[in-house]
């Protein structure tokens, strides 16, 4: 009787593994149909998309509801629901976008919008950014809703309009609109990536959970204007260029903040050695002063996770070869660590400049703090199937340099995670807003048995 019972266990264990193989064709499918749809941005029409999700949901009978921004409505919204049995159970929210940056299609080798397969390779611009999550979690729900599979916490399937210029009318509109709709427990979304190649002598995924913030500032120098034949000390142009210059040289102060230090004591424990153990013991102050310095100048990326950053990213002045103008601007676009004060850095930036004349103007300030949690049940789950698929690969958390939308969902203290679960080159990522987008059919079906799994496992019922 007890064998008979633990073979049937087993077989039940067998008949819930879906038929991948089988998926592989639809999948691959649906993932071209969707790169063939332009939703480049600008001018971000999403209309196209948002009705082929509408029509798939209407024909698997999944719940879902579309929404259309009134001030724009081009700009629309997709949100479809598996139900879940238990009503405490915030859900768990699988979060997407359906824009993608243009292309400069004569750079390209590939179609950007053909969606062509070649040698197990799918390209088009989305691929990774970020049509290919979206697909995995598309495919996902879709096969759990066929399999009649009933959850205990609601999942959320959420498209949306407008990431790639982290637009008003995108989440944030859904989030100021429809919050009732969502208020998730956790939101899945992109940020991170698995790389083979990106960090010395390992495969790892890198799952973001903190994101550094944009606080973007003018700095203005206001003076009188004059005939260029006849200079003059401490004009507009002059002053301007004087506080750049001290700015451009500023070295702003290493920080380790606790997610880097918890990422590189990840990579620091599997890497080992010299490297392993500086990586390790970066929040140390001596190594640091020692050792620091060269980290942060090994690679750009590397750099701007150690420190606030500073870009001059605009110069405006003048308007003829012999006018000295009255005016002179420059645009900065600063970066800040998760924690840092936007009003902290600047009264450090005042002092680094040291000259009132030069007046700062704040054109965006960043209110966003929080760092998601990574012991929770979603981000243990969530290793775990990642290293069931890749046993070497190490998983970590991480903080990403450029914005996504998960700081709107973050600035509202929900636990938001970055990460296409596929595992790519260094060339494969620089290929996100760059020539030649693509995904392998390997990866598209691995990300899709991940996310399958992670939902399985955390929206329950427990097996
Ligand atoms: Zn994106």
């Amino acid at each position: 009787m007890k064998k008979f019972l633990v073979f049937t266990a087993v077989l039940s264990l067998i008949q819930a593994e879906p038929n991948w193989e089988k998926i592989r064709h639809e999948t691959v499918d649906m993932f071209q149909q969707y790169l063939r749809i332009n939703t480049s941005n600008p001018p971000g029409d999403v209309r196209k998309a948002a009705k082929w999700f509408a029509d798939i949901f209407a024909k698997e009978g999944i719940l879902f509801e579309t929404f259309t921004v009134p001030e724009d409505p081009r700009r629309m919204h997709v949100l479809a629901e598996l139900k879940g049995m238990n009503p405490e159970l915030k859900p768990l929210l699988l979060l997407n976008h359906m824009d993608v940056v243009p292309v400069d299609e004569e750079f390209w080798n590939e179609k950007p919008f053909d969606g062509e397969l070649r040698d197990g390779v799918i390209y088009g611009r989305g691929a990774l950014d970020m049509k290919g999550l979206g697909i995995m979690e598309l495919m996902a729900i879709i096969q759990l809703h066929r399999e009649g599979w009933r959850p205990e916490r609601t999942i959320k399937f959420l498209a949306v309009a407008d990431e790639e210029i982290l637009g008003e009318y995108g989440t944030q509109w859904m989030i100021k609109h429809h919050w009732d709709k969502l208020d998730p427990e956790w939101v899945w979304d992109e940020g991170g990536i698995g790389s083979k190649d990106s960090f010395p002598g390992v495969s790892a995924f890198a799952i973001a959970v903190a994101q550094k913030k944009s606080f973007w500032v003018e700095a203005v120098v206001e003076g009188k204007s004059g005939h260029g034949m006849r200079p003059y000390k401490d004009h507009p142009n002059e002053i301007l260029v004087k506080a750049l210059a001290r700015i451009v040289e500023w070295n702003t102060p290493l920080e380790i903040n606790p997610v880097v230090d918890e990422m590189f004591n990840r990579l620091g424990e599997k890497i080992g050695g010299g490297q392993g153990f500086v990586m390790k013991s970066l929040d140390n102050g001596l190594v640091r002063f020692f050792a620091g310095g060269t980290v942060a100048d090994a690679s750009t990326s590397v750099n701007a996770m150690l420190r606030n950053t500073i870009s001059l990213t605009m110069l405006n002045s003048g308007y003829k070869t012999n006018i000295i103008p009255e005016k002179a601007t420059a645009t900065l676009d600063i970066r800040l660590l998760p924690h840092a004060e936007p009003e902290d850095f600047l009264e450090d930036l005042k002092t680094i400049v040291n000259d009132d004349r030069v007046q700062f103007i704040l054109k965006r300030t960043p209110r966003n703090k929080y760092v998601s949690d990574w012991n929770t049940d979603f981000f243990n789950i969530l290793q775990n199937e990642l290293e069931r698929e890749k046993p070497d690969a190490l998983v970590m958390p991480f903080m990403t340099i450029g914005g996504t939308d998960s700081q709107f969902f973050q600035a509202k203290g929900i636990n938001s995670y970055g990460l296409v679960p596929v595992m790519v080159t260094e060339a494969d990522i620089q290929s996100i807003h760059g020539i030649d987008e693509r995904l392998s059919v390997d990866n598209l079906m691995m990300g899709t048995r991940i996310v399958y799994h992670t939902i399985k496992r955390t929206c329950g019922p427990n097996e």
